[in-house]
C-alpha cells in the first residue's frame, strides 16, 4: 500500500505538528481547516518549530525550504482530500463532529484511502460506523508536542484491516516514531494509565495529604517523570483531563475513575491550566517560572 500524498484535518495544536511531521519526512501534504487564519498561524508555527530544529544542528536551512515546499493549506475538504492516500483527522474532540468529517470524508475520499483520526478518548468503532469504509477507519494517536514525541499509538476499530494496521505501523516507522498497536478501548491504553494516575494526584491534593510542590516533586524524583502530574493535567488542560476521565467512568462503568471533585470544581471555575493562566499553577506569558496558584499556596 502506497501512502504518499496526506492531508491533516485540523491545523490545531496536533494537527500542525502532524502536518510538519509528513512533510519533513518527504510526504506531500495539504493542511485542511476550516478557519483559514488558524492555517496561516499553522504554517508560522511550522516555520518556527523548523527554525528550532535548524538551531539544535538537527536540519539544514536547506531541509527546512523542502519541508514547506512539501506543504499546502486548504480550506475547502473537498479539494483537500481529492487526492488523499491517507486521511489523519485532528480536529475538535467533539463526537458529534468527528462523525460529521468522518462521513464527509468517506464522501469525498478516493475510494481506498486510509481514513486516520488523531482523538484522545472518542472510539475508533464509533467513528468508523460513520463510514461505508470501516475496514479502512483506525486511530493514530500522536503525543504532543508531534515533532519531539516519539510514540504513536495506533489503534485498531473492531473493523480495522490488518493490511491497515501493517500500514500505518509501516508509515509511523517512516516518520521515524515508534507505533505501538492497541485495541479500541476507552481510553485506549495511553490515557487509561496517565488520567488515574492525574486523578489520584488531584485526589491527594484535595484530601490534604500533600501540597502541590510535594507531589510533583515526589513523582519527578521518585519515578523518574520528567514533569509531576499536576503540571502536566495543566499542560494538557484540566476540561480535557475531566473529559478523558468521564470517558473512563462511562466506558467502564467503574467508580474507580470518578473524576476528582476538585478537579471538577476547577473546570467549573475556568481555571484549566497552561490555557487560561492559571490551575496548579499560575503562568505569566513570557516567564518559564513556575509557581505554585495563589488557591493552592500555603
Ligand atoms: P485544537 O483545538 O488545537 O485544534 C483543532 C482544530 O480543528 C482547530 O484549528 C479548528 O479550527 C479545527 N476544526 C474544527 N472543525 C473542523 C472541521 N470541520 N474541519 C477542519 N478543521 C476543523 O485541538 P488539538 O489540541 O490539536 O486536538 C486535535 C485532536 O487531537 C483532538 O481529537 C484531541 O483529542 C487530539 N489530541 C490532542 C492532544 C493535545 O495534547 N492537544 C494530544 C493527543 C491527541
Amino acid at each position: 500500500m502506497s501512502l504518499q500524498n496526506i492531508t491533516v484535518i485540523g491545523a490545531g495544536t496536533m494537527g500542525n505538528g502532524i502536518a510538519h511531521v509528513f512533510a519533513q519526512n518527504g510526504f506531500s501534504v495539504t493542511l485542511v481547516d476550516v478557519n483559514a487564519g488558524q492555517l496561516e498561524k499553522a504554517v508560522t508555527v511550522i516555520e518556527k518549530n523548523l527554525d528550532r530544529q535548524i538551531a539544535k544542528g538537527a536540519l539544514t536551512a536547506e531541509q527546512k525550504q523542502q519541508t514547506l515546499a512539501k506543504l499546502v493549506i486548504q480550506t475547502d475538504m473537498a479539494t483537500g482530500v481529492a487526492h488523499a492516500d491517507l486521511v489523519v483527522e485532528a480536529a475538535t474532540e467533539n463526537v458529534d463532529l468527528k462523525l460529521k468529517i468522518f462521513t464527509q470524508l468517506d464522501a469525498l475520499s478516493p475510494v481506498g484511502a486510509i481514513l486516520a483520526t488523531n482523538t484522545s478518548s472518542i472510539p475508533i468503532t464509533k467513528i468508523a460506523a460513520a463510514t461505508g469504509r470501516p475496514e479502512s477507519v483506525i486511530g493514530m494517536h500522536f503525543m504532543n508536542p508531534v515533532p519531539v514525541m516519539k510514540l504513536v499509538e495506533i489503534i485498531n476499530g473492531y473493523a480495522t484491516s490488518q493490511e491497515v494496521t501493517d500500514a500505518i505501523v509501516g508509515l509511523s516507522k517512516q516518520l521515524g516514531k515508534i507505533p505501538c498497536v492497541v485495541n479500541d478501548y476507552p481510553g485506549f491504553i495511553a490515557n487509561r494509565i496517565l488520567m488515574p494516575m492525574i486523578n489520584e494526584a488531584i485526589y491527594s491534593l484535595y484530601e490534604g495529604v500533600a501540597d502541590v510542590e510535594s507531589i510533583d516533586t515526589i513523582m519527578k524524583l521518585g519515578m523518574a517523570h520528567p514533569m509531576g502530574p499536576l503540571q502536566l493535567a495543566d499542560f494538557i488542560g484540566l476540561d480535557i483531563c475531566l473529559n478523558i476521565l468521564n470517558v473512563l467512568y462511562t466506558g467502564f462503568g467503574n467508580p474507580k475513575y470518578a473524576p476528582c471533585p476538585l478537579l471538577v470544581n476547577m473546570v467549573a471555575a475556568g481555571k484549566l491550566g497552561i490555557k487560561t493562566g492559571d490551575g496548579f499553577y499560575q503562568y505569566i506569558p513570557g516567564s518559564k517560572e513556575l509557581s505554585v496558584s495563589n488557591r493552592f499556596k500555603k
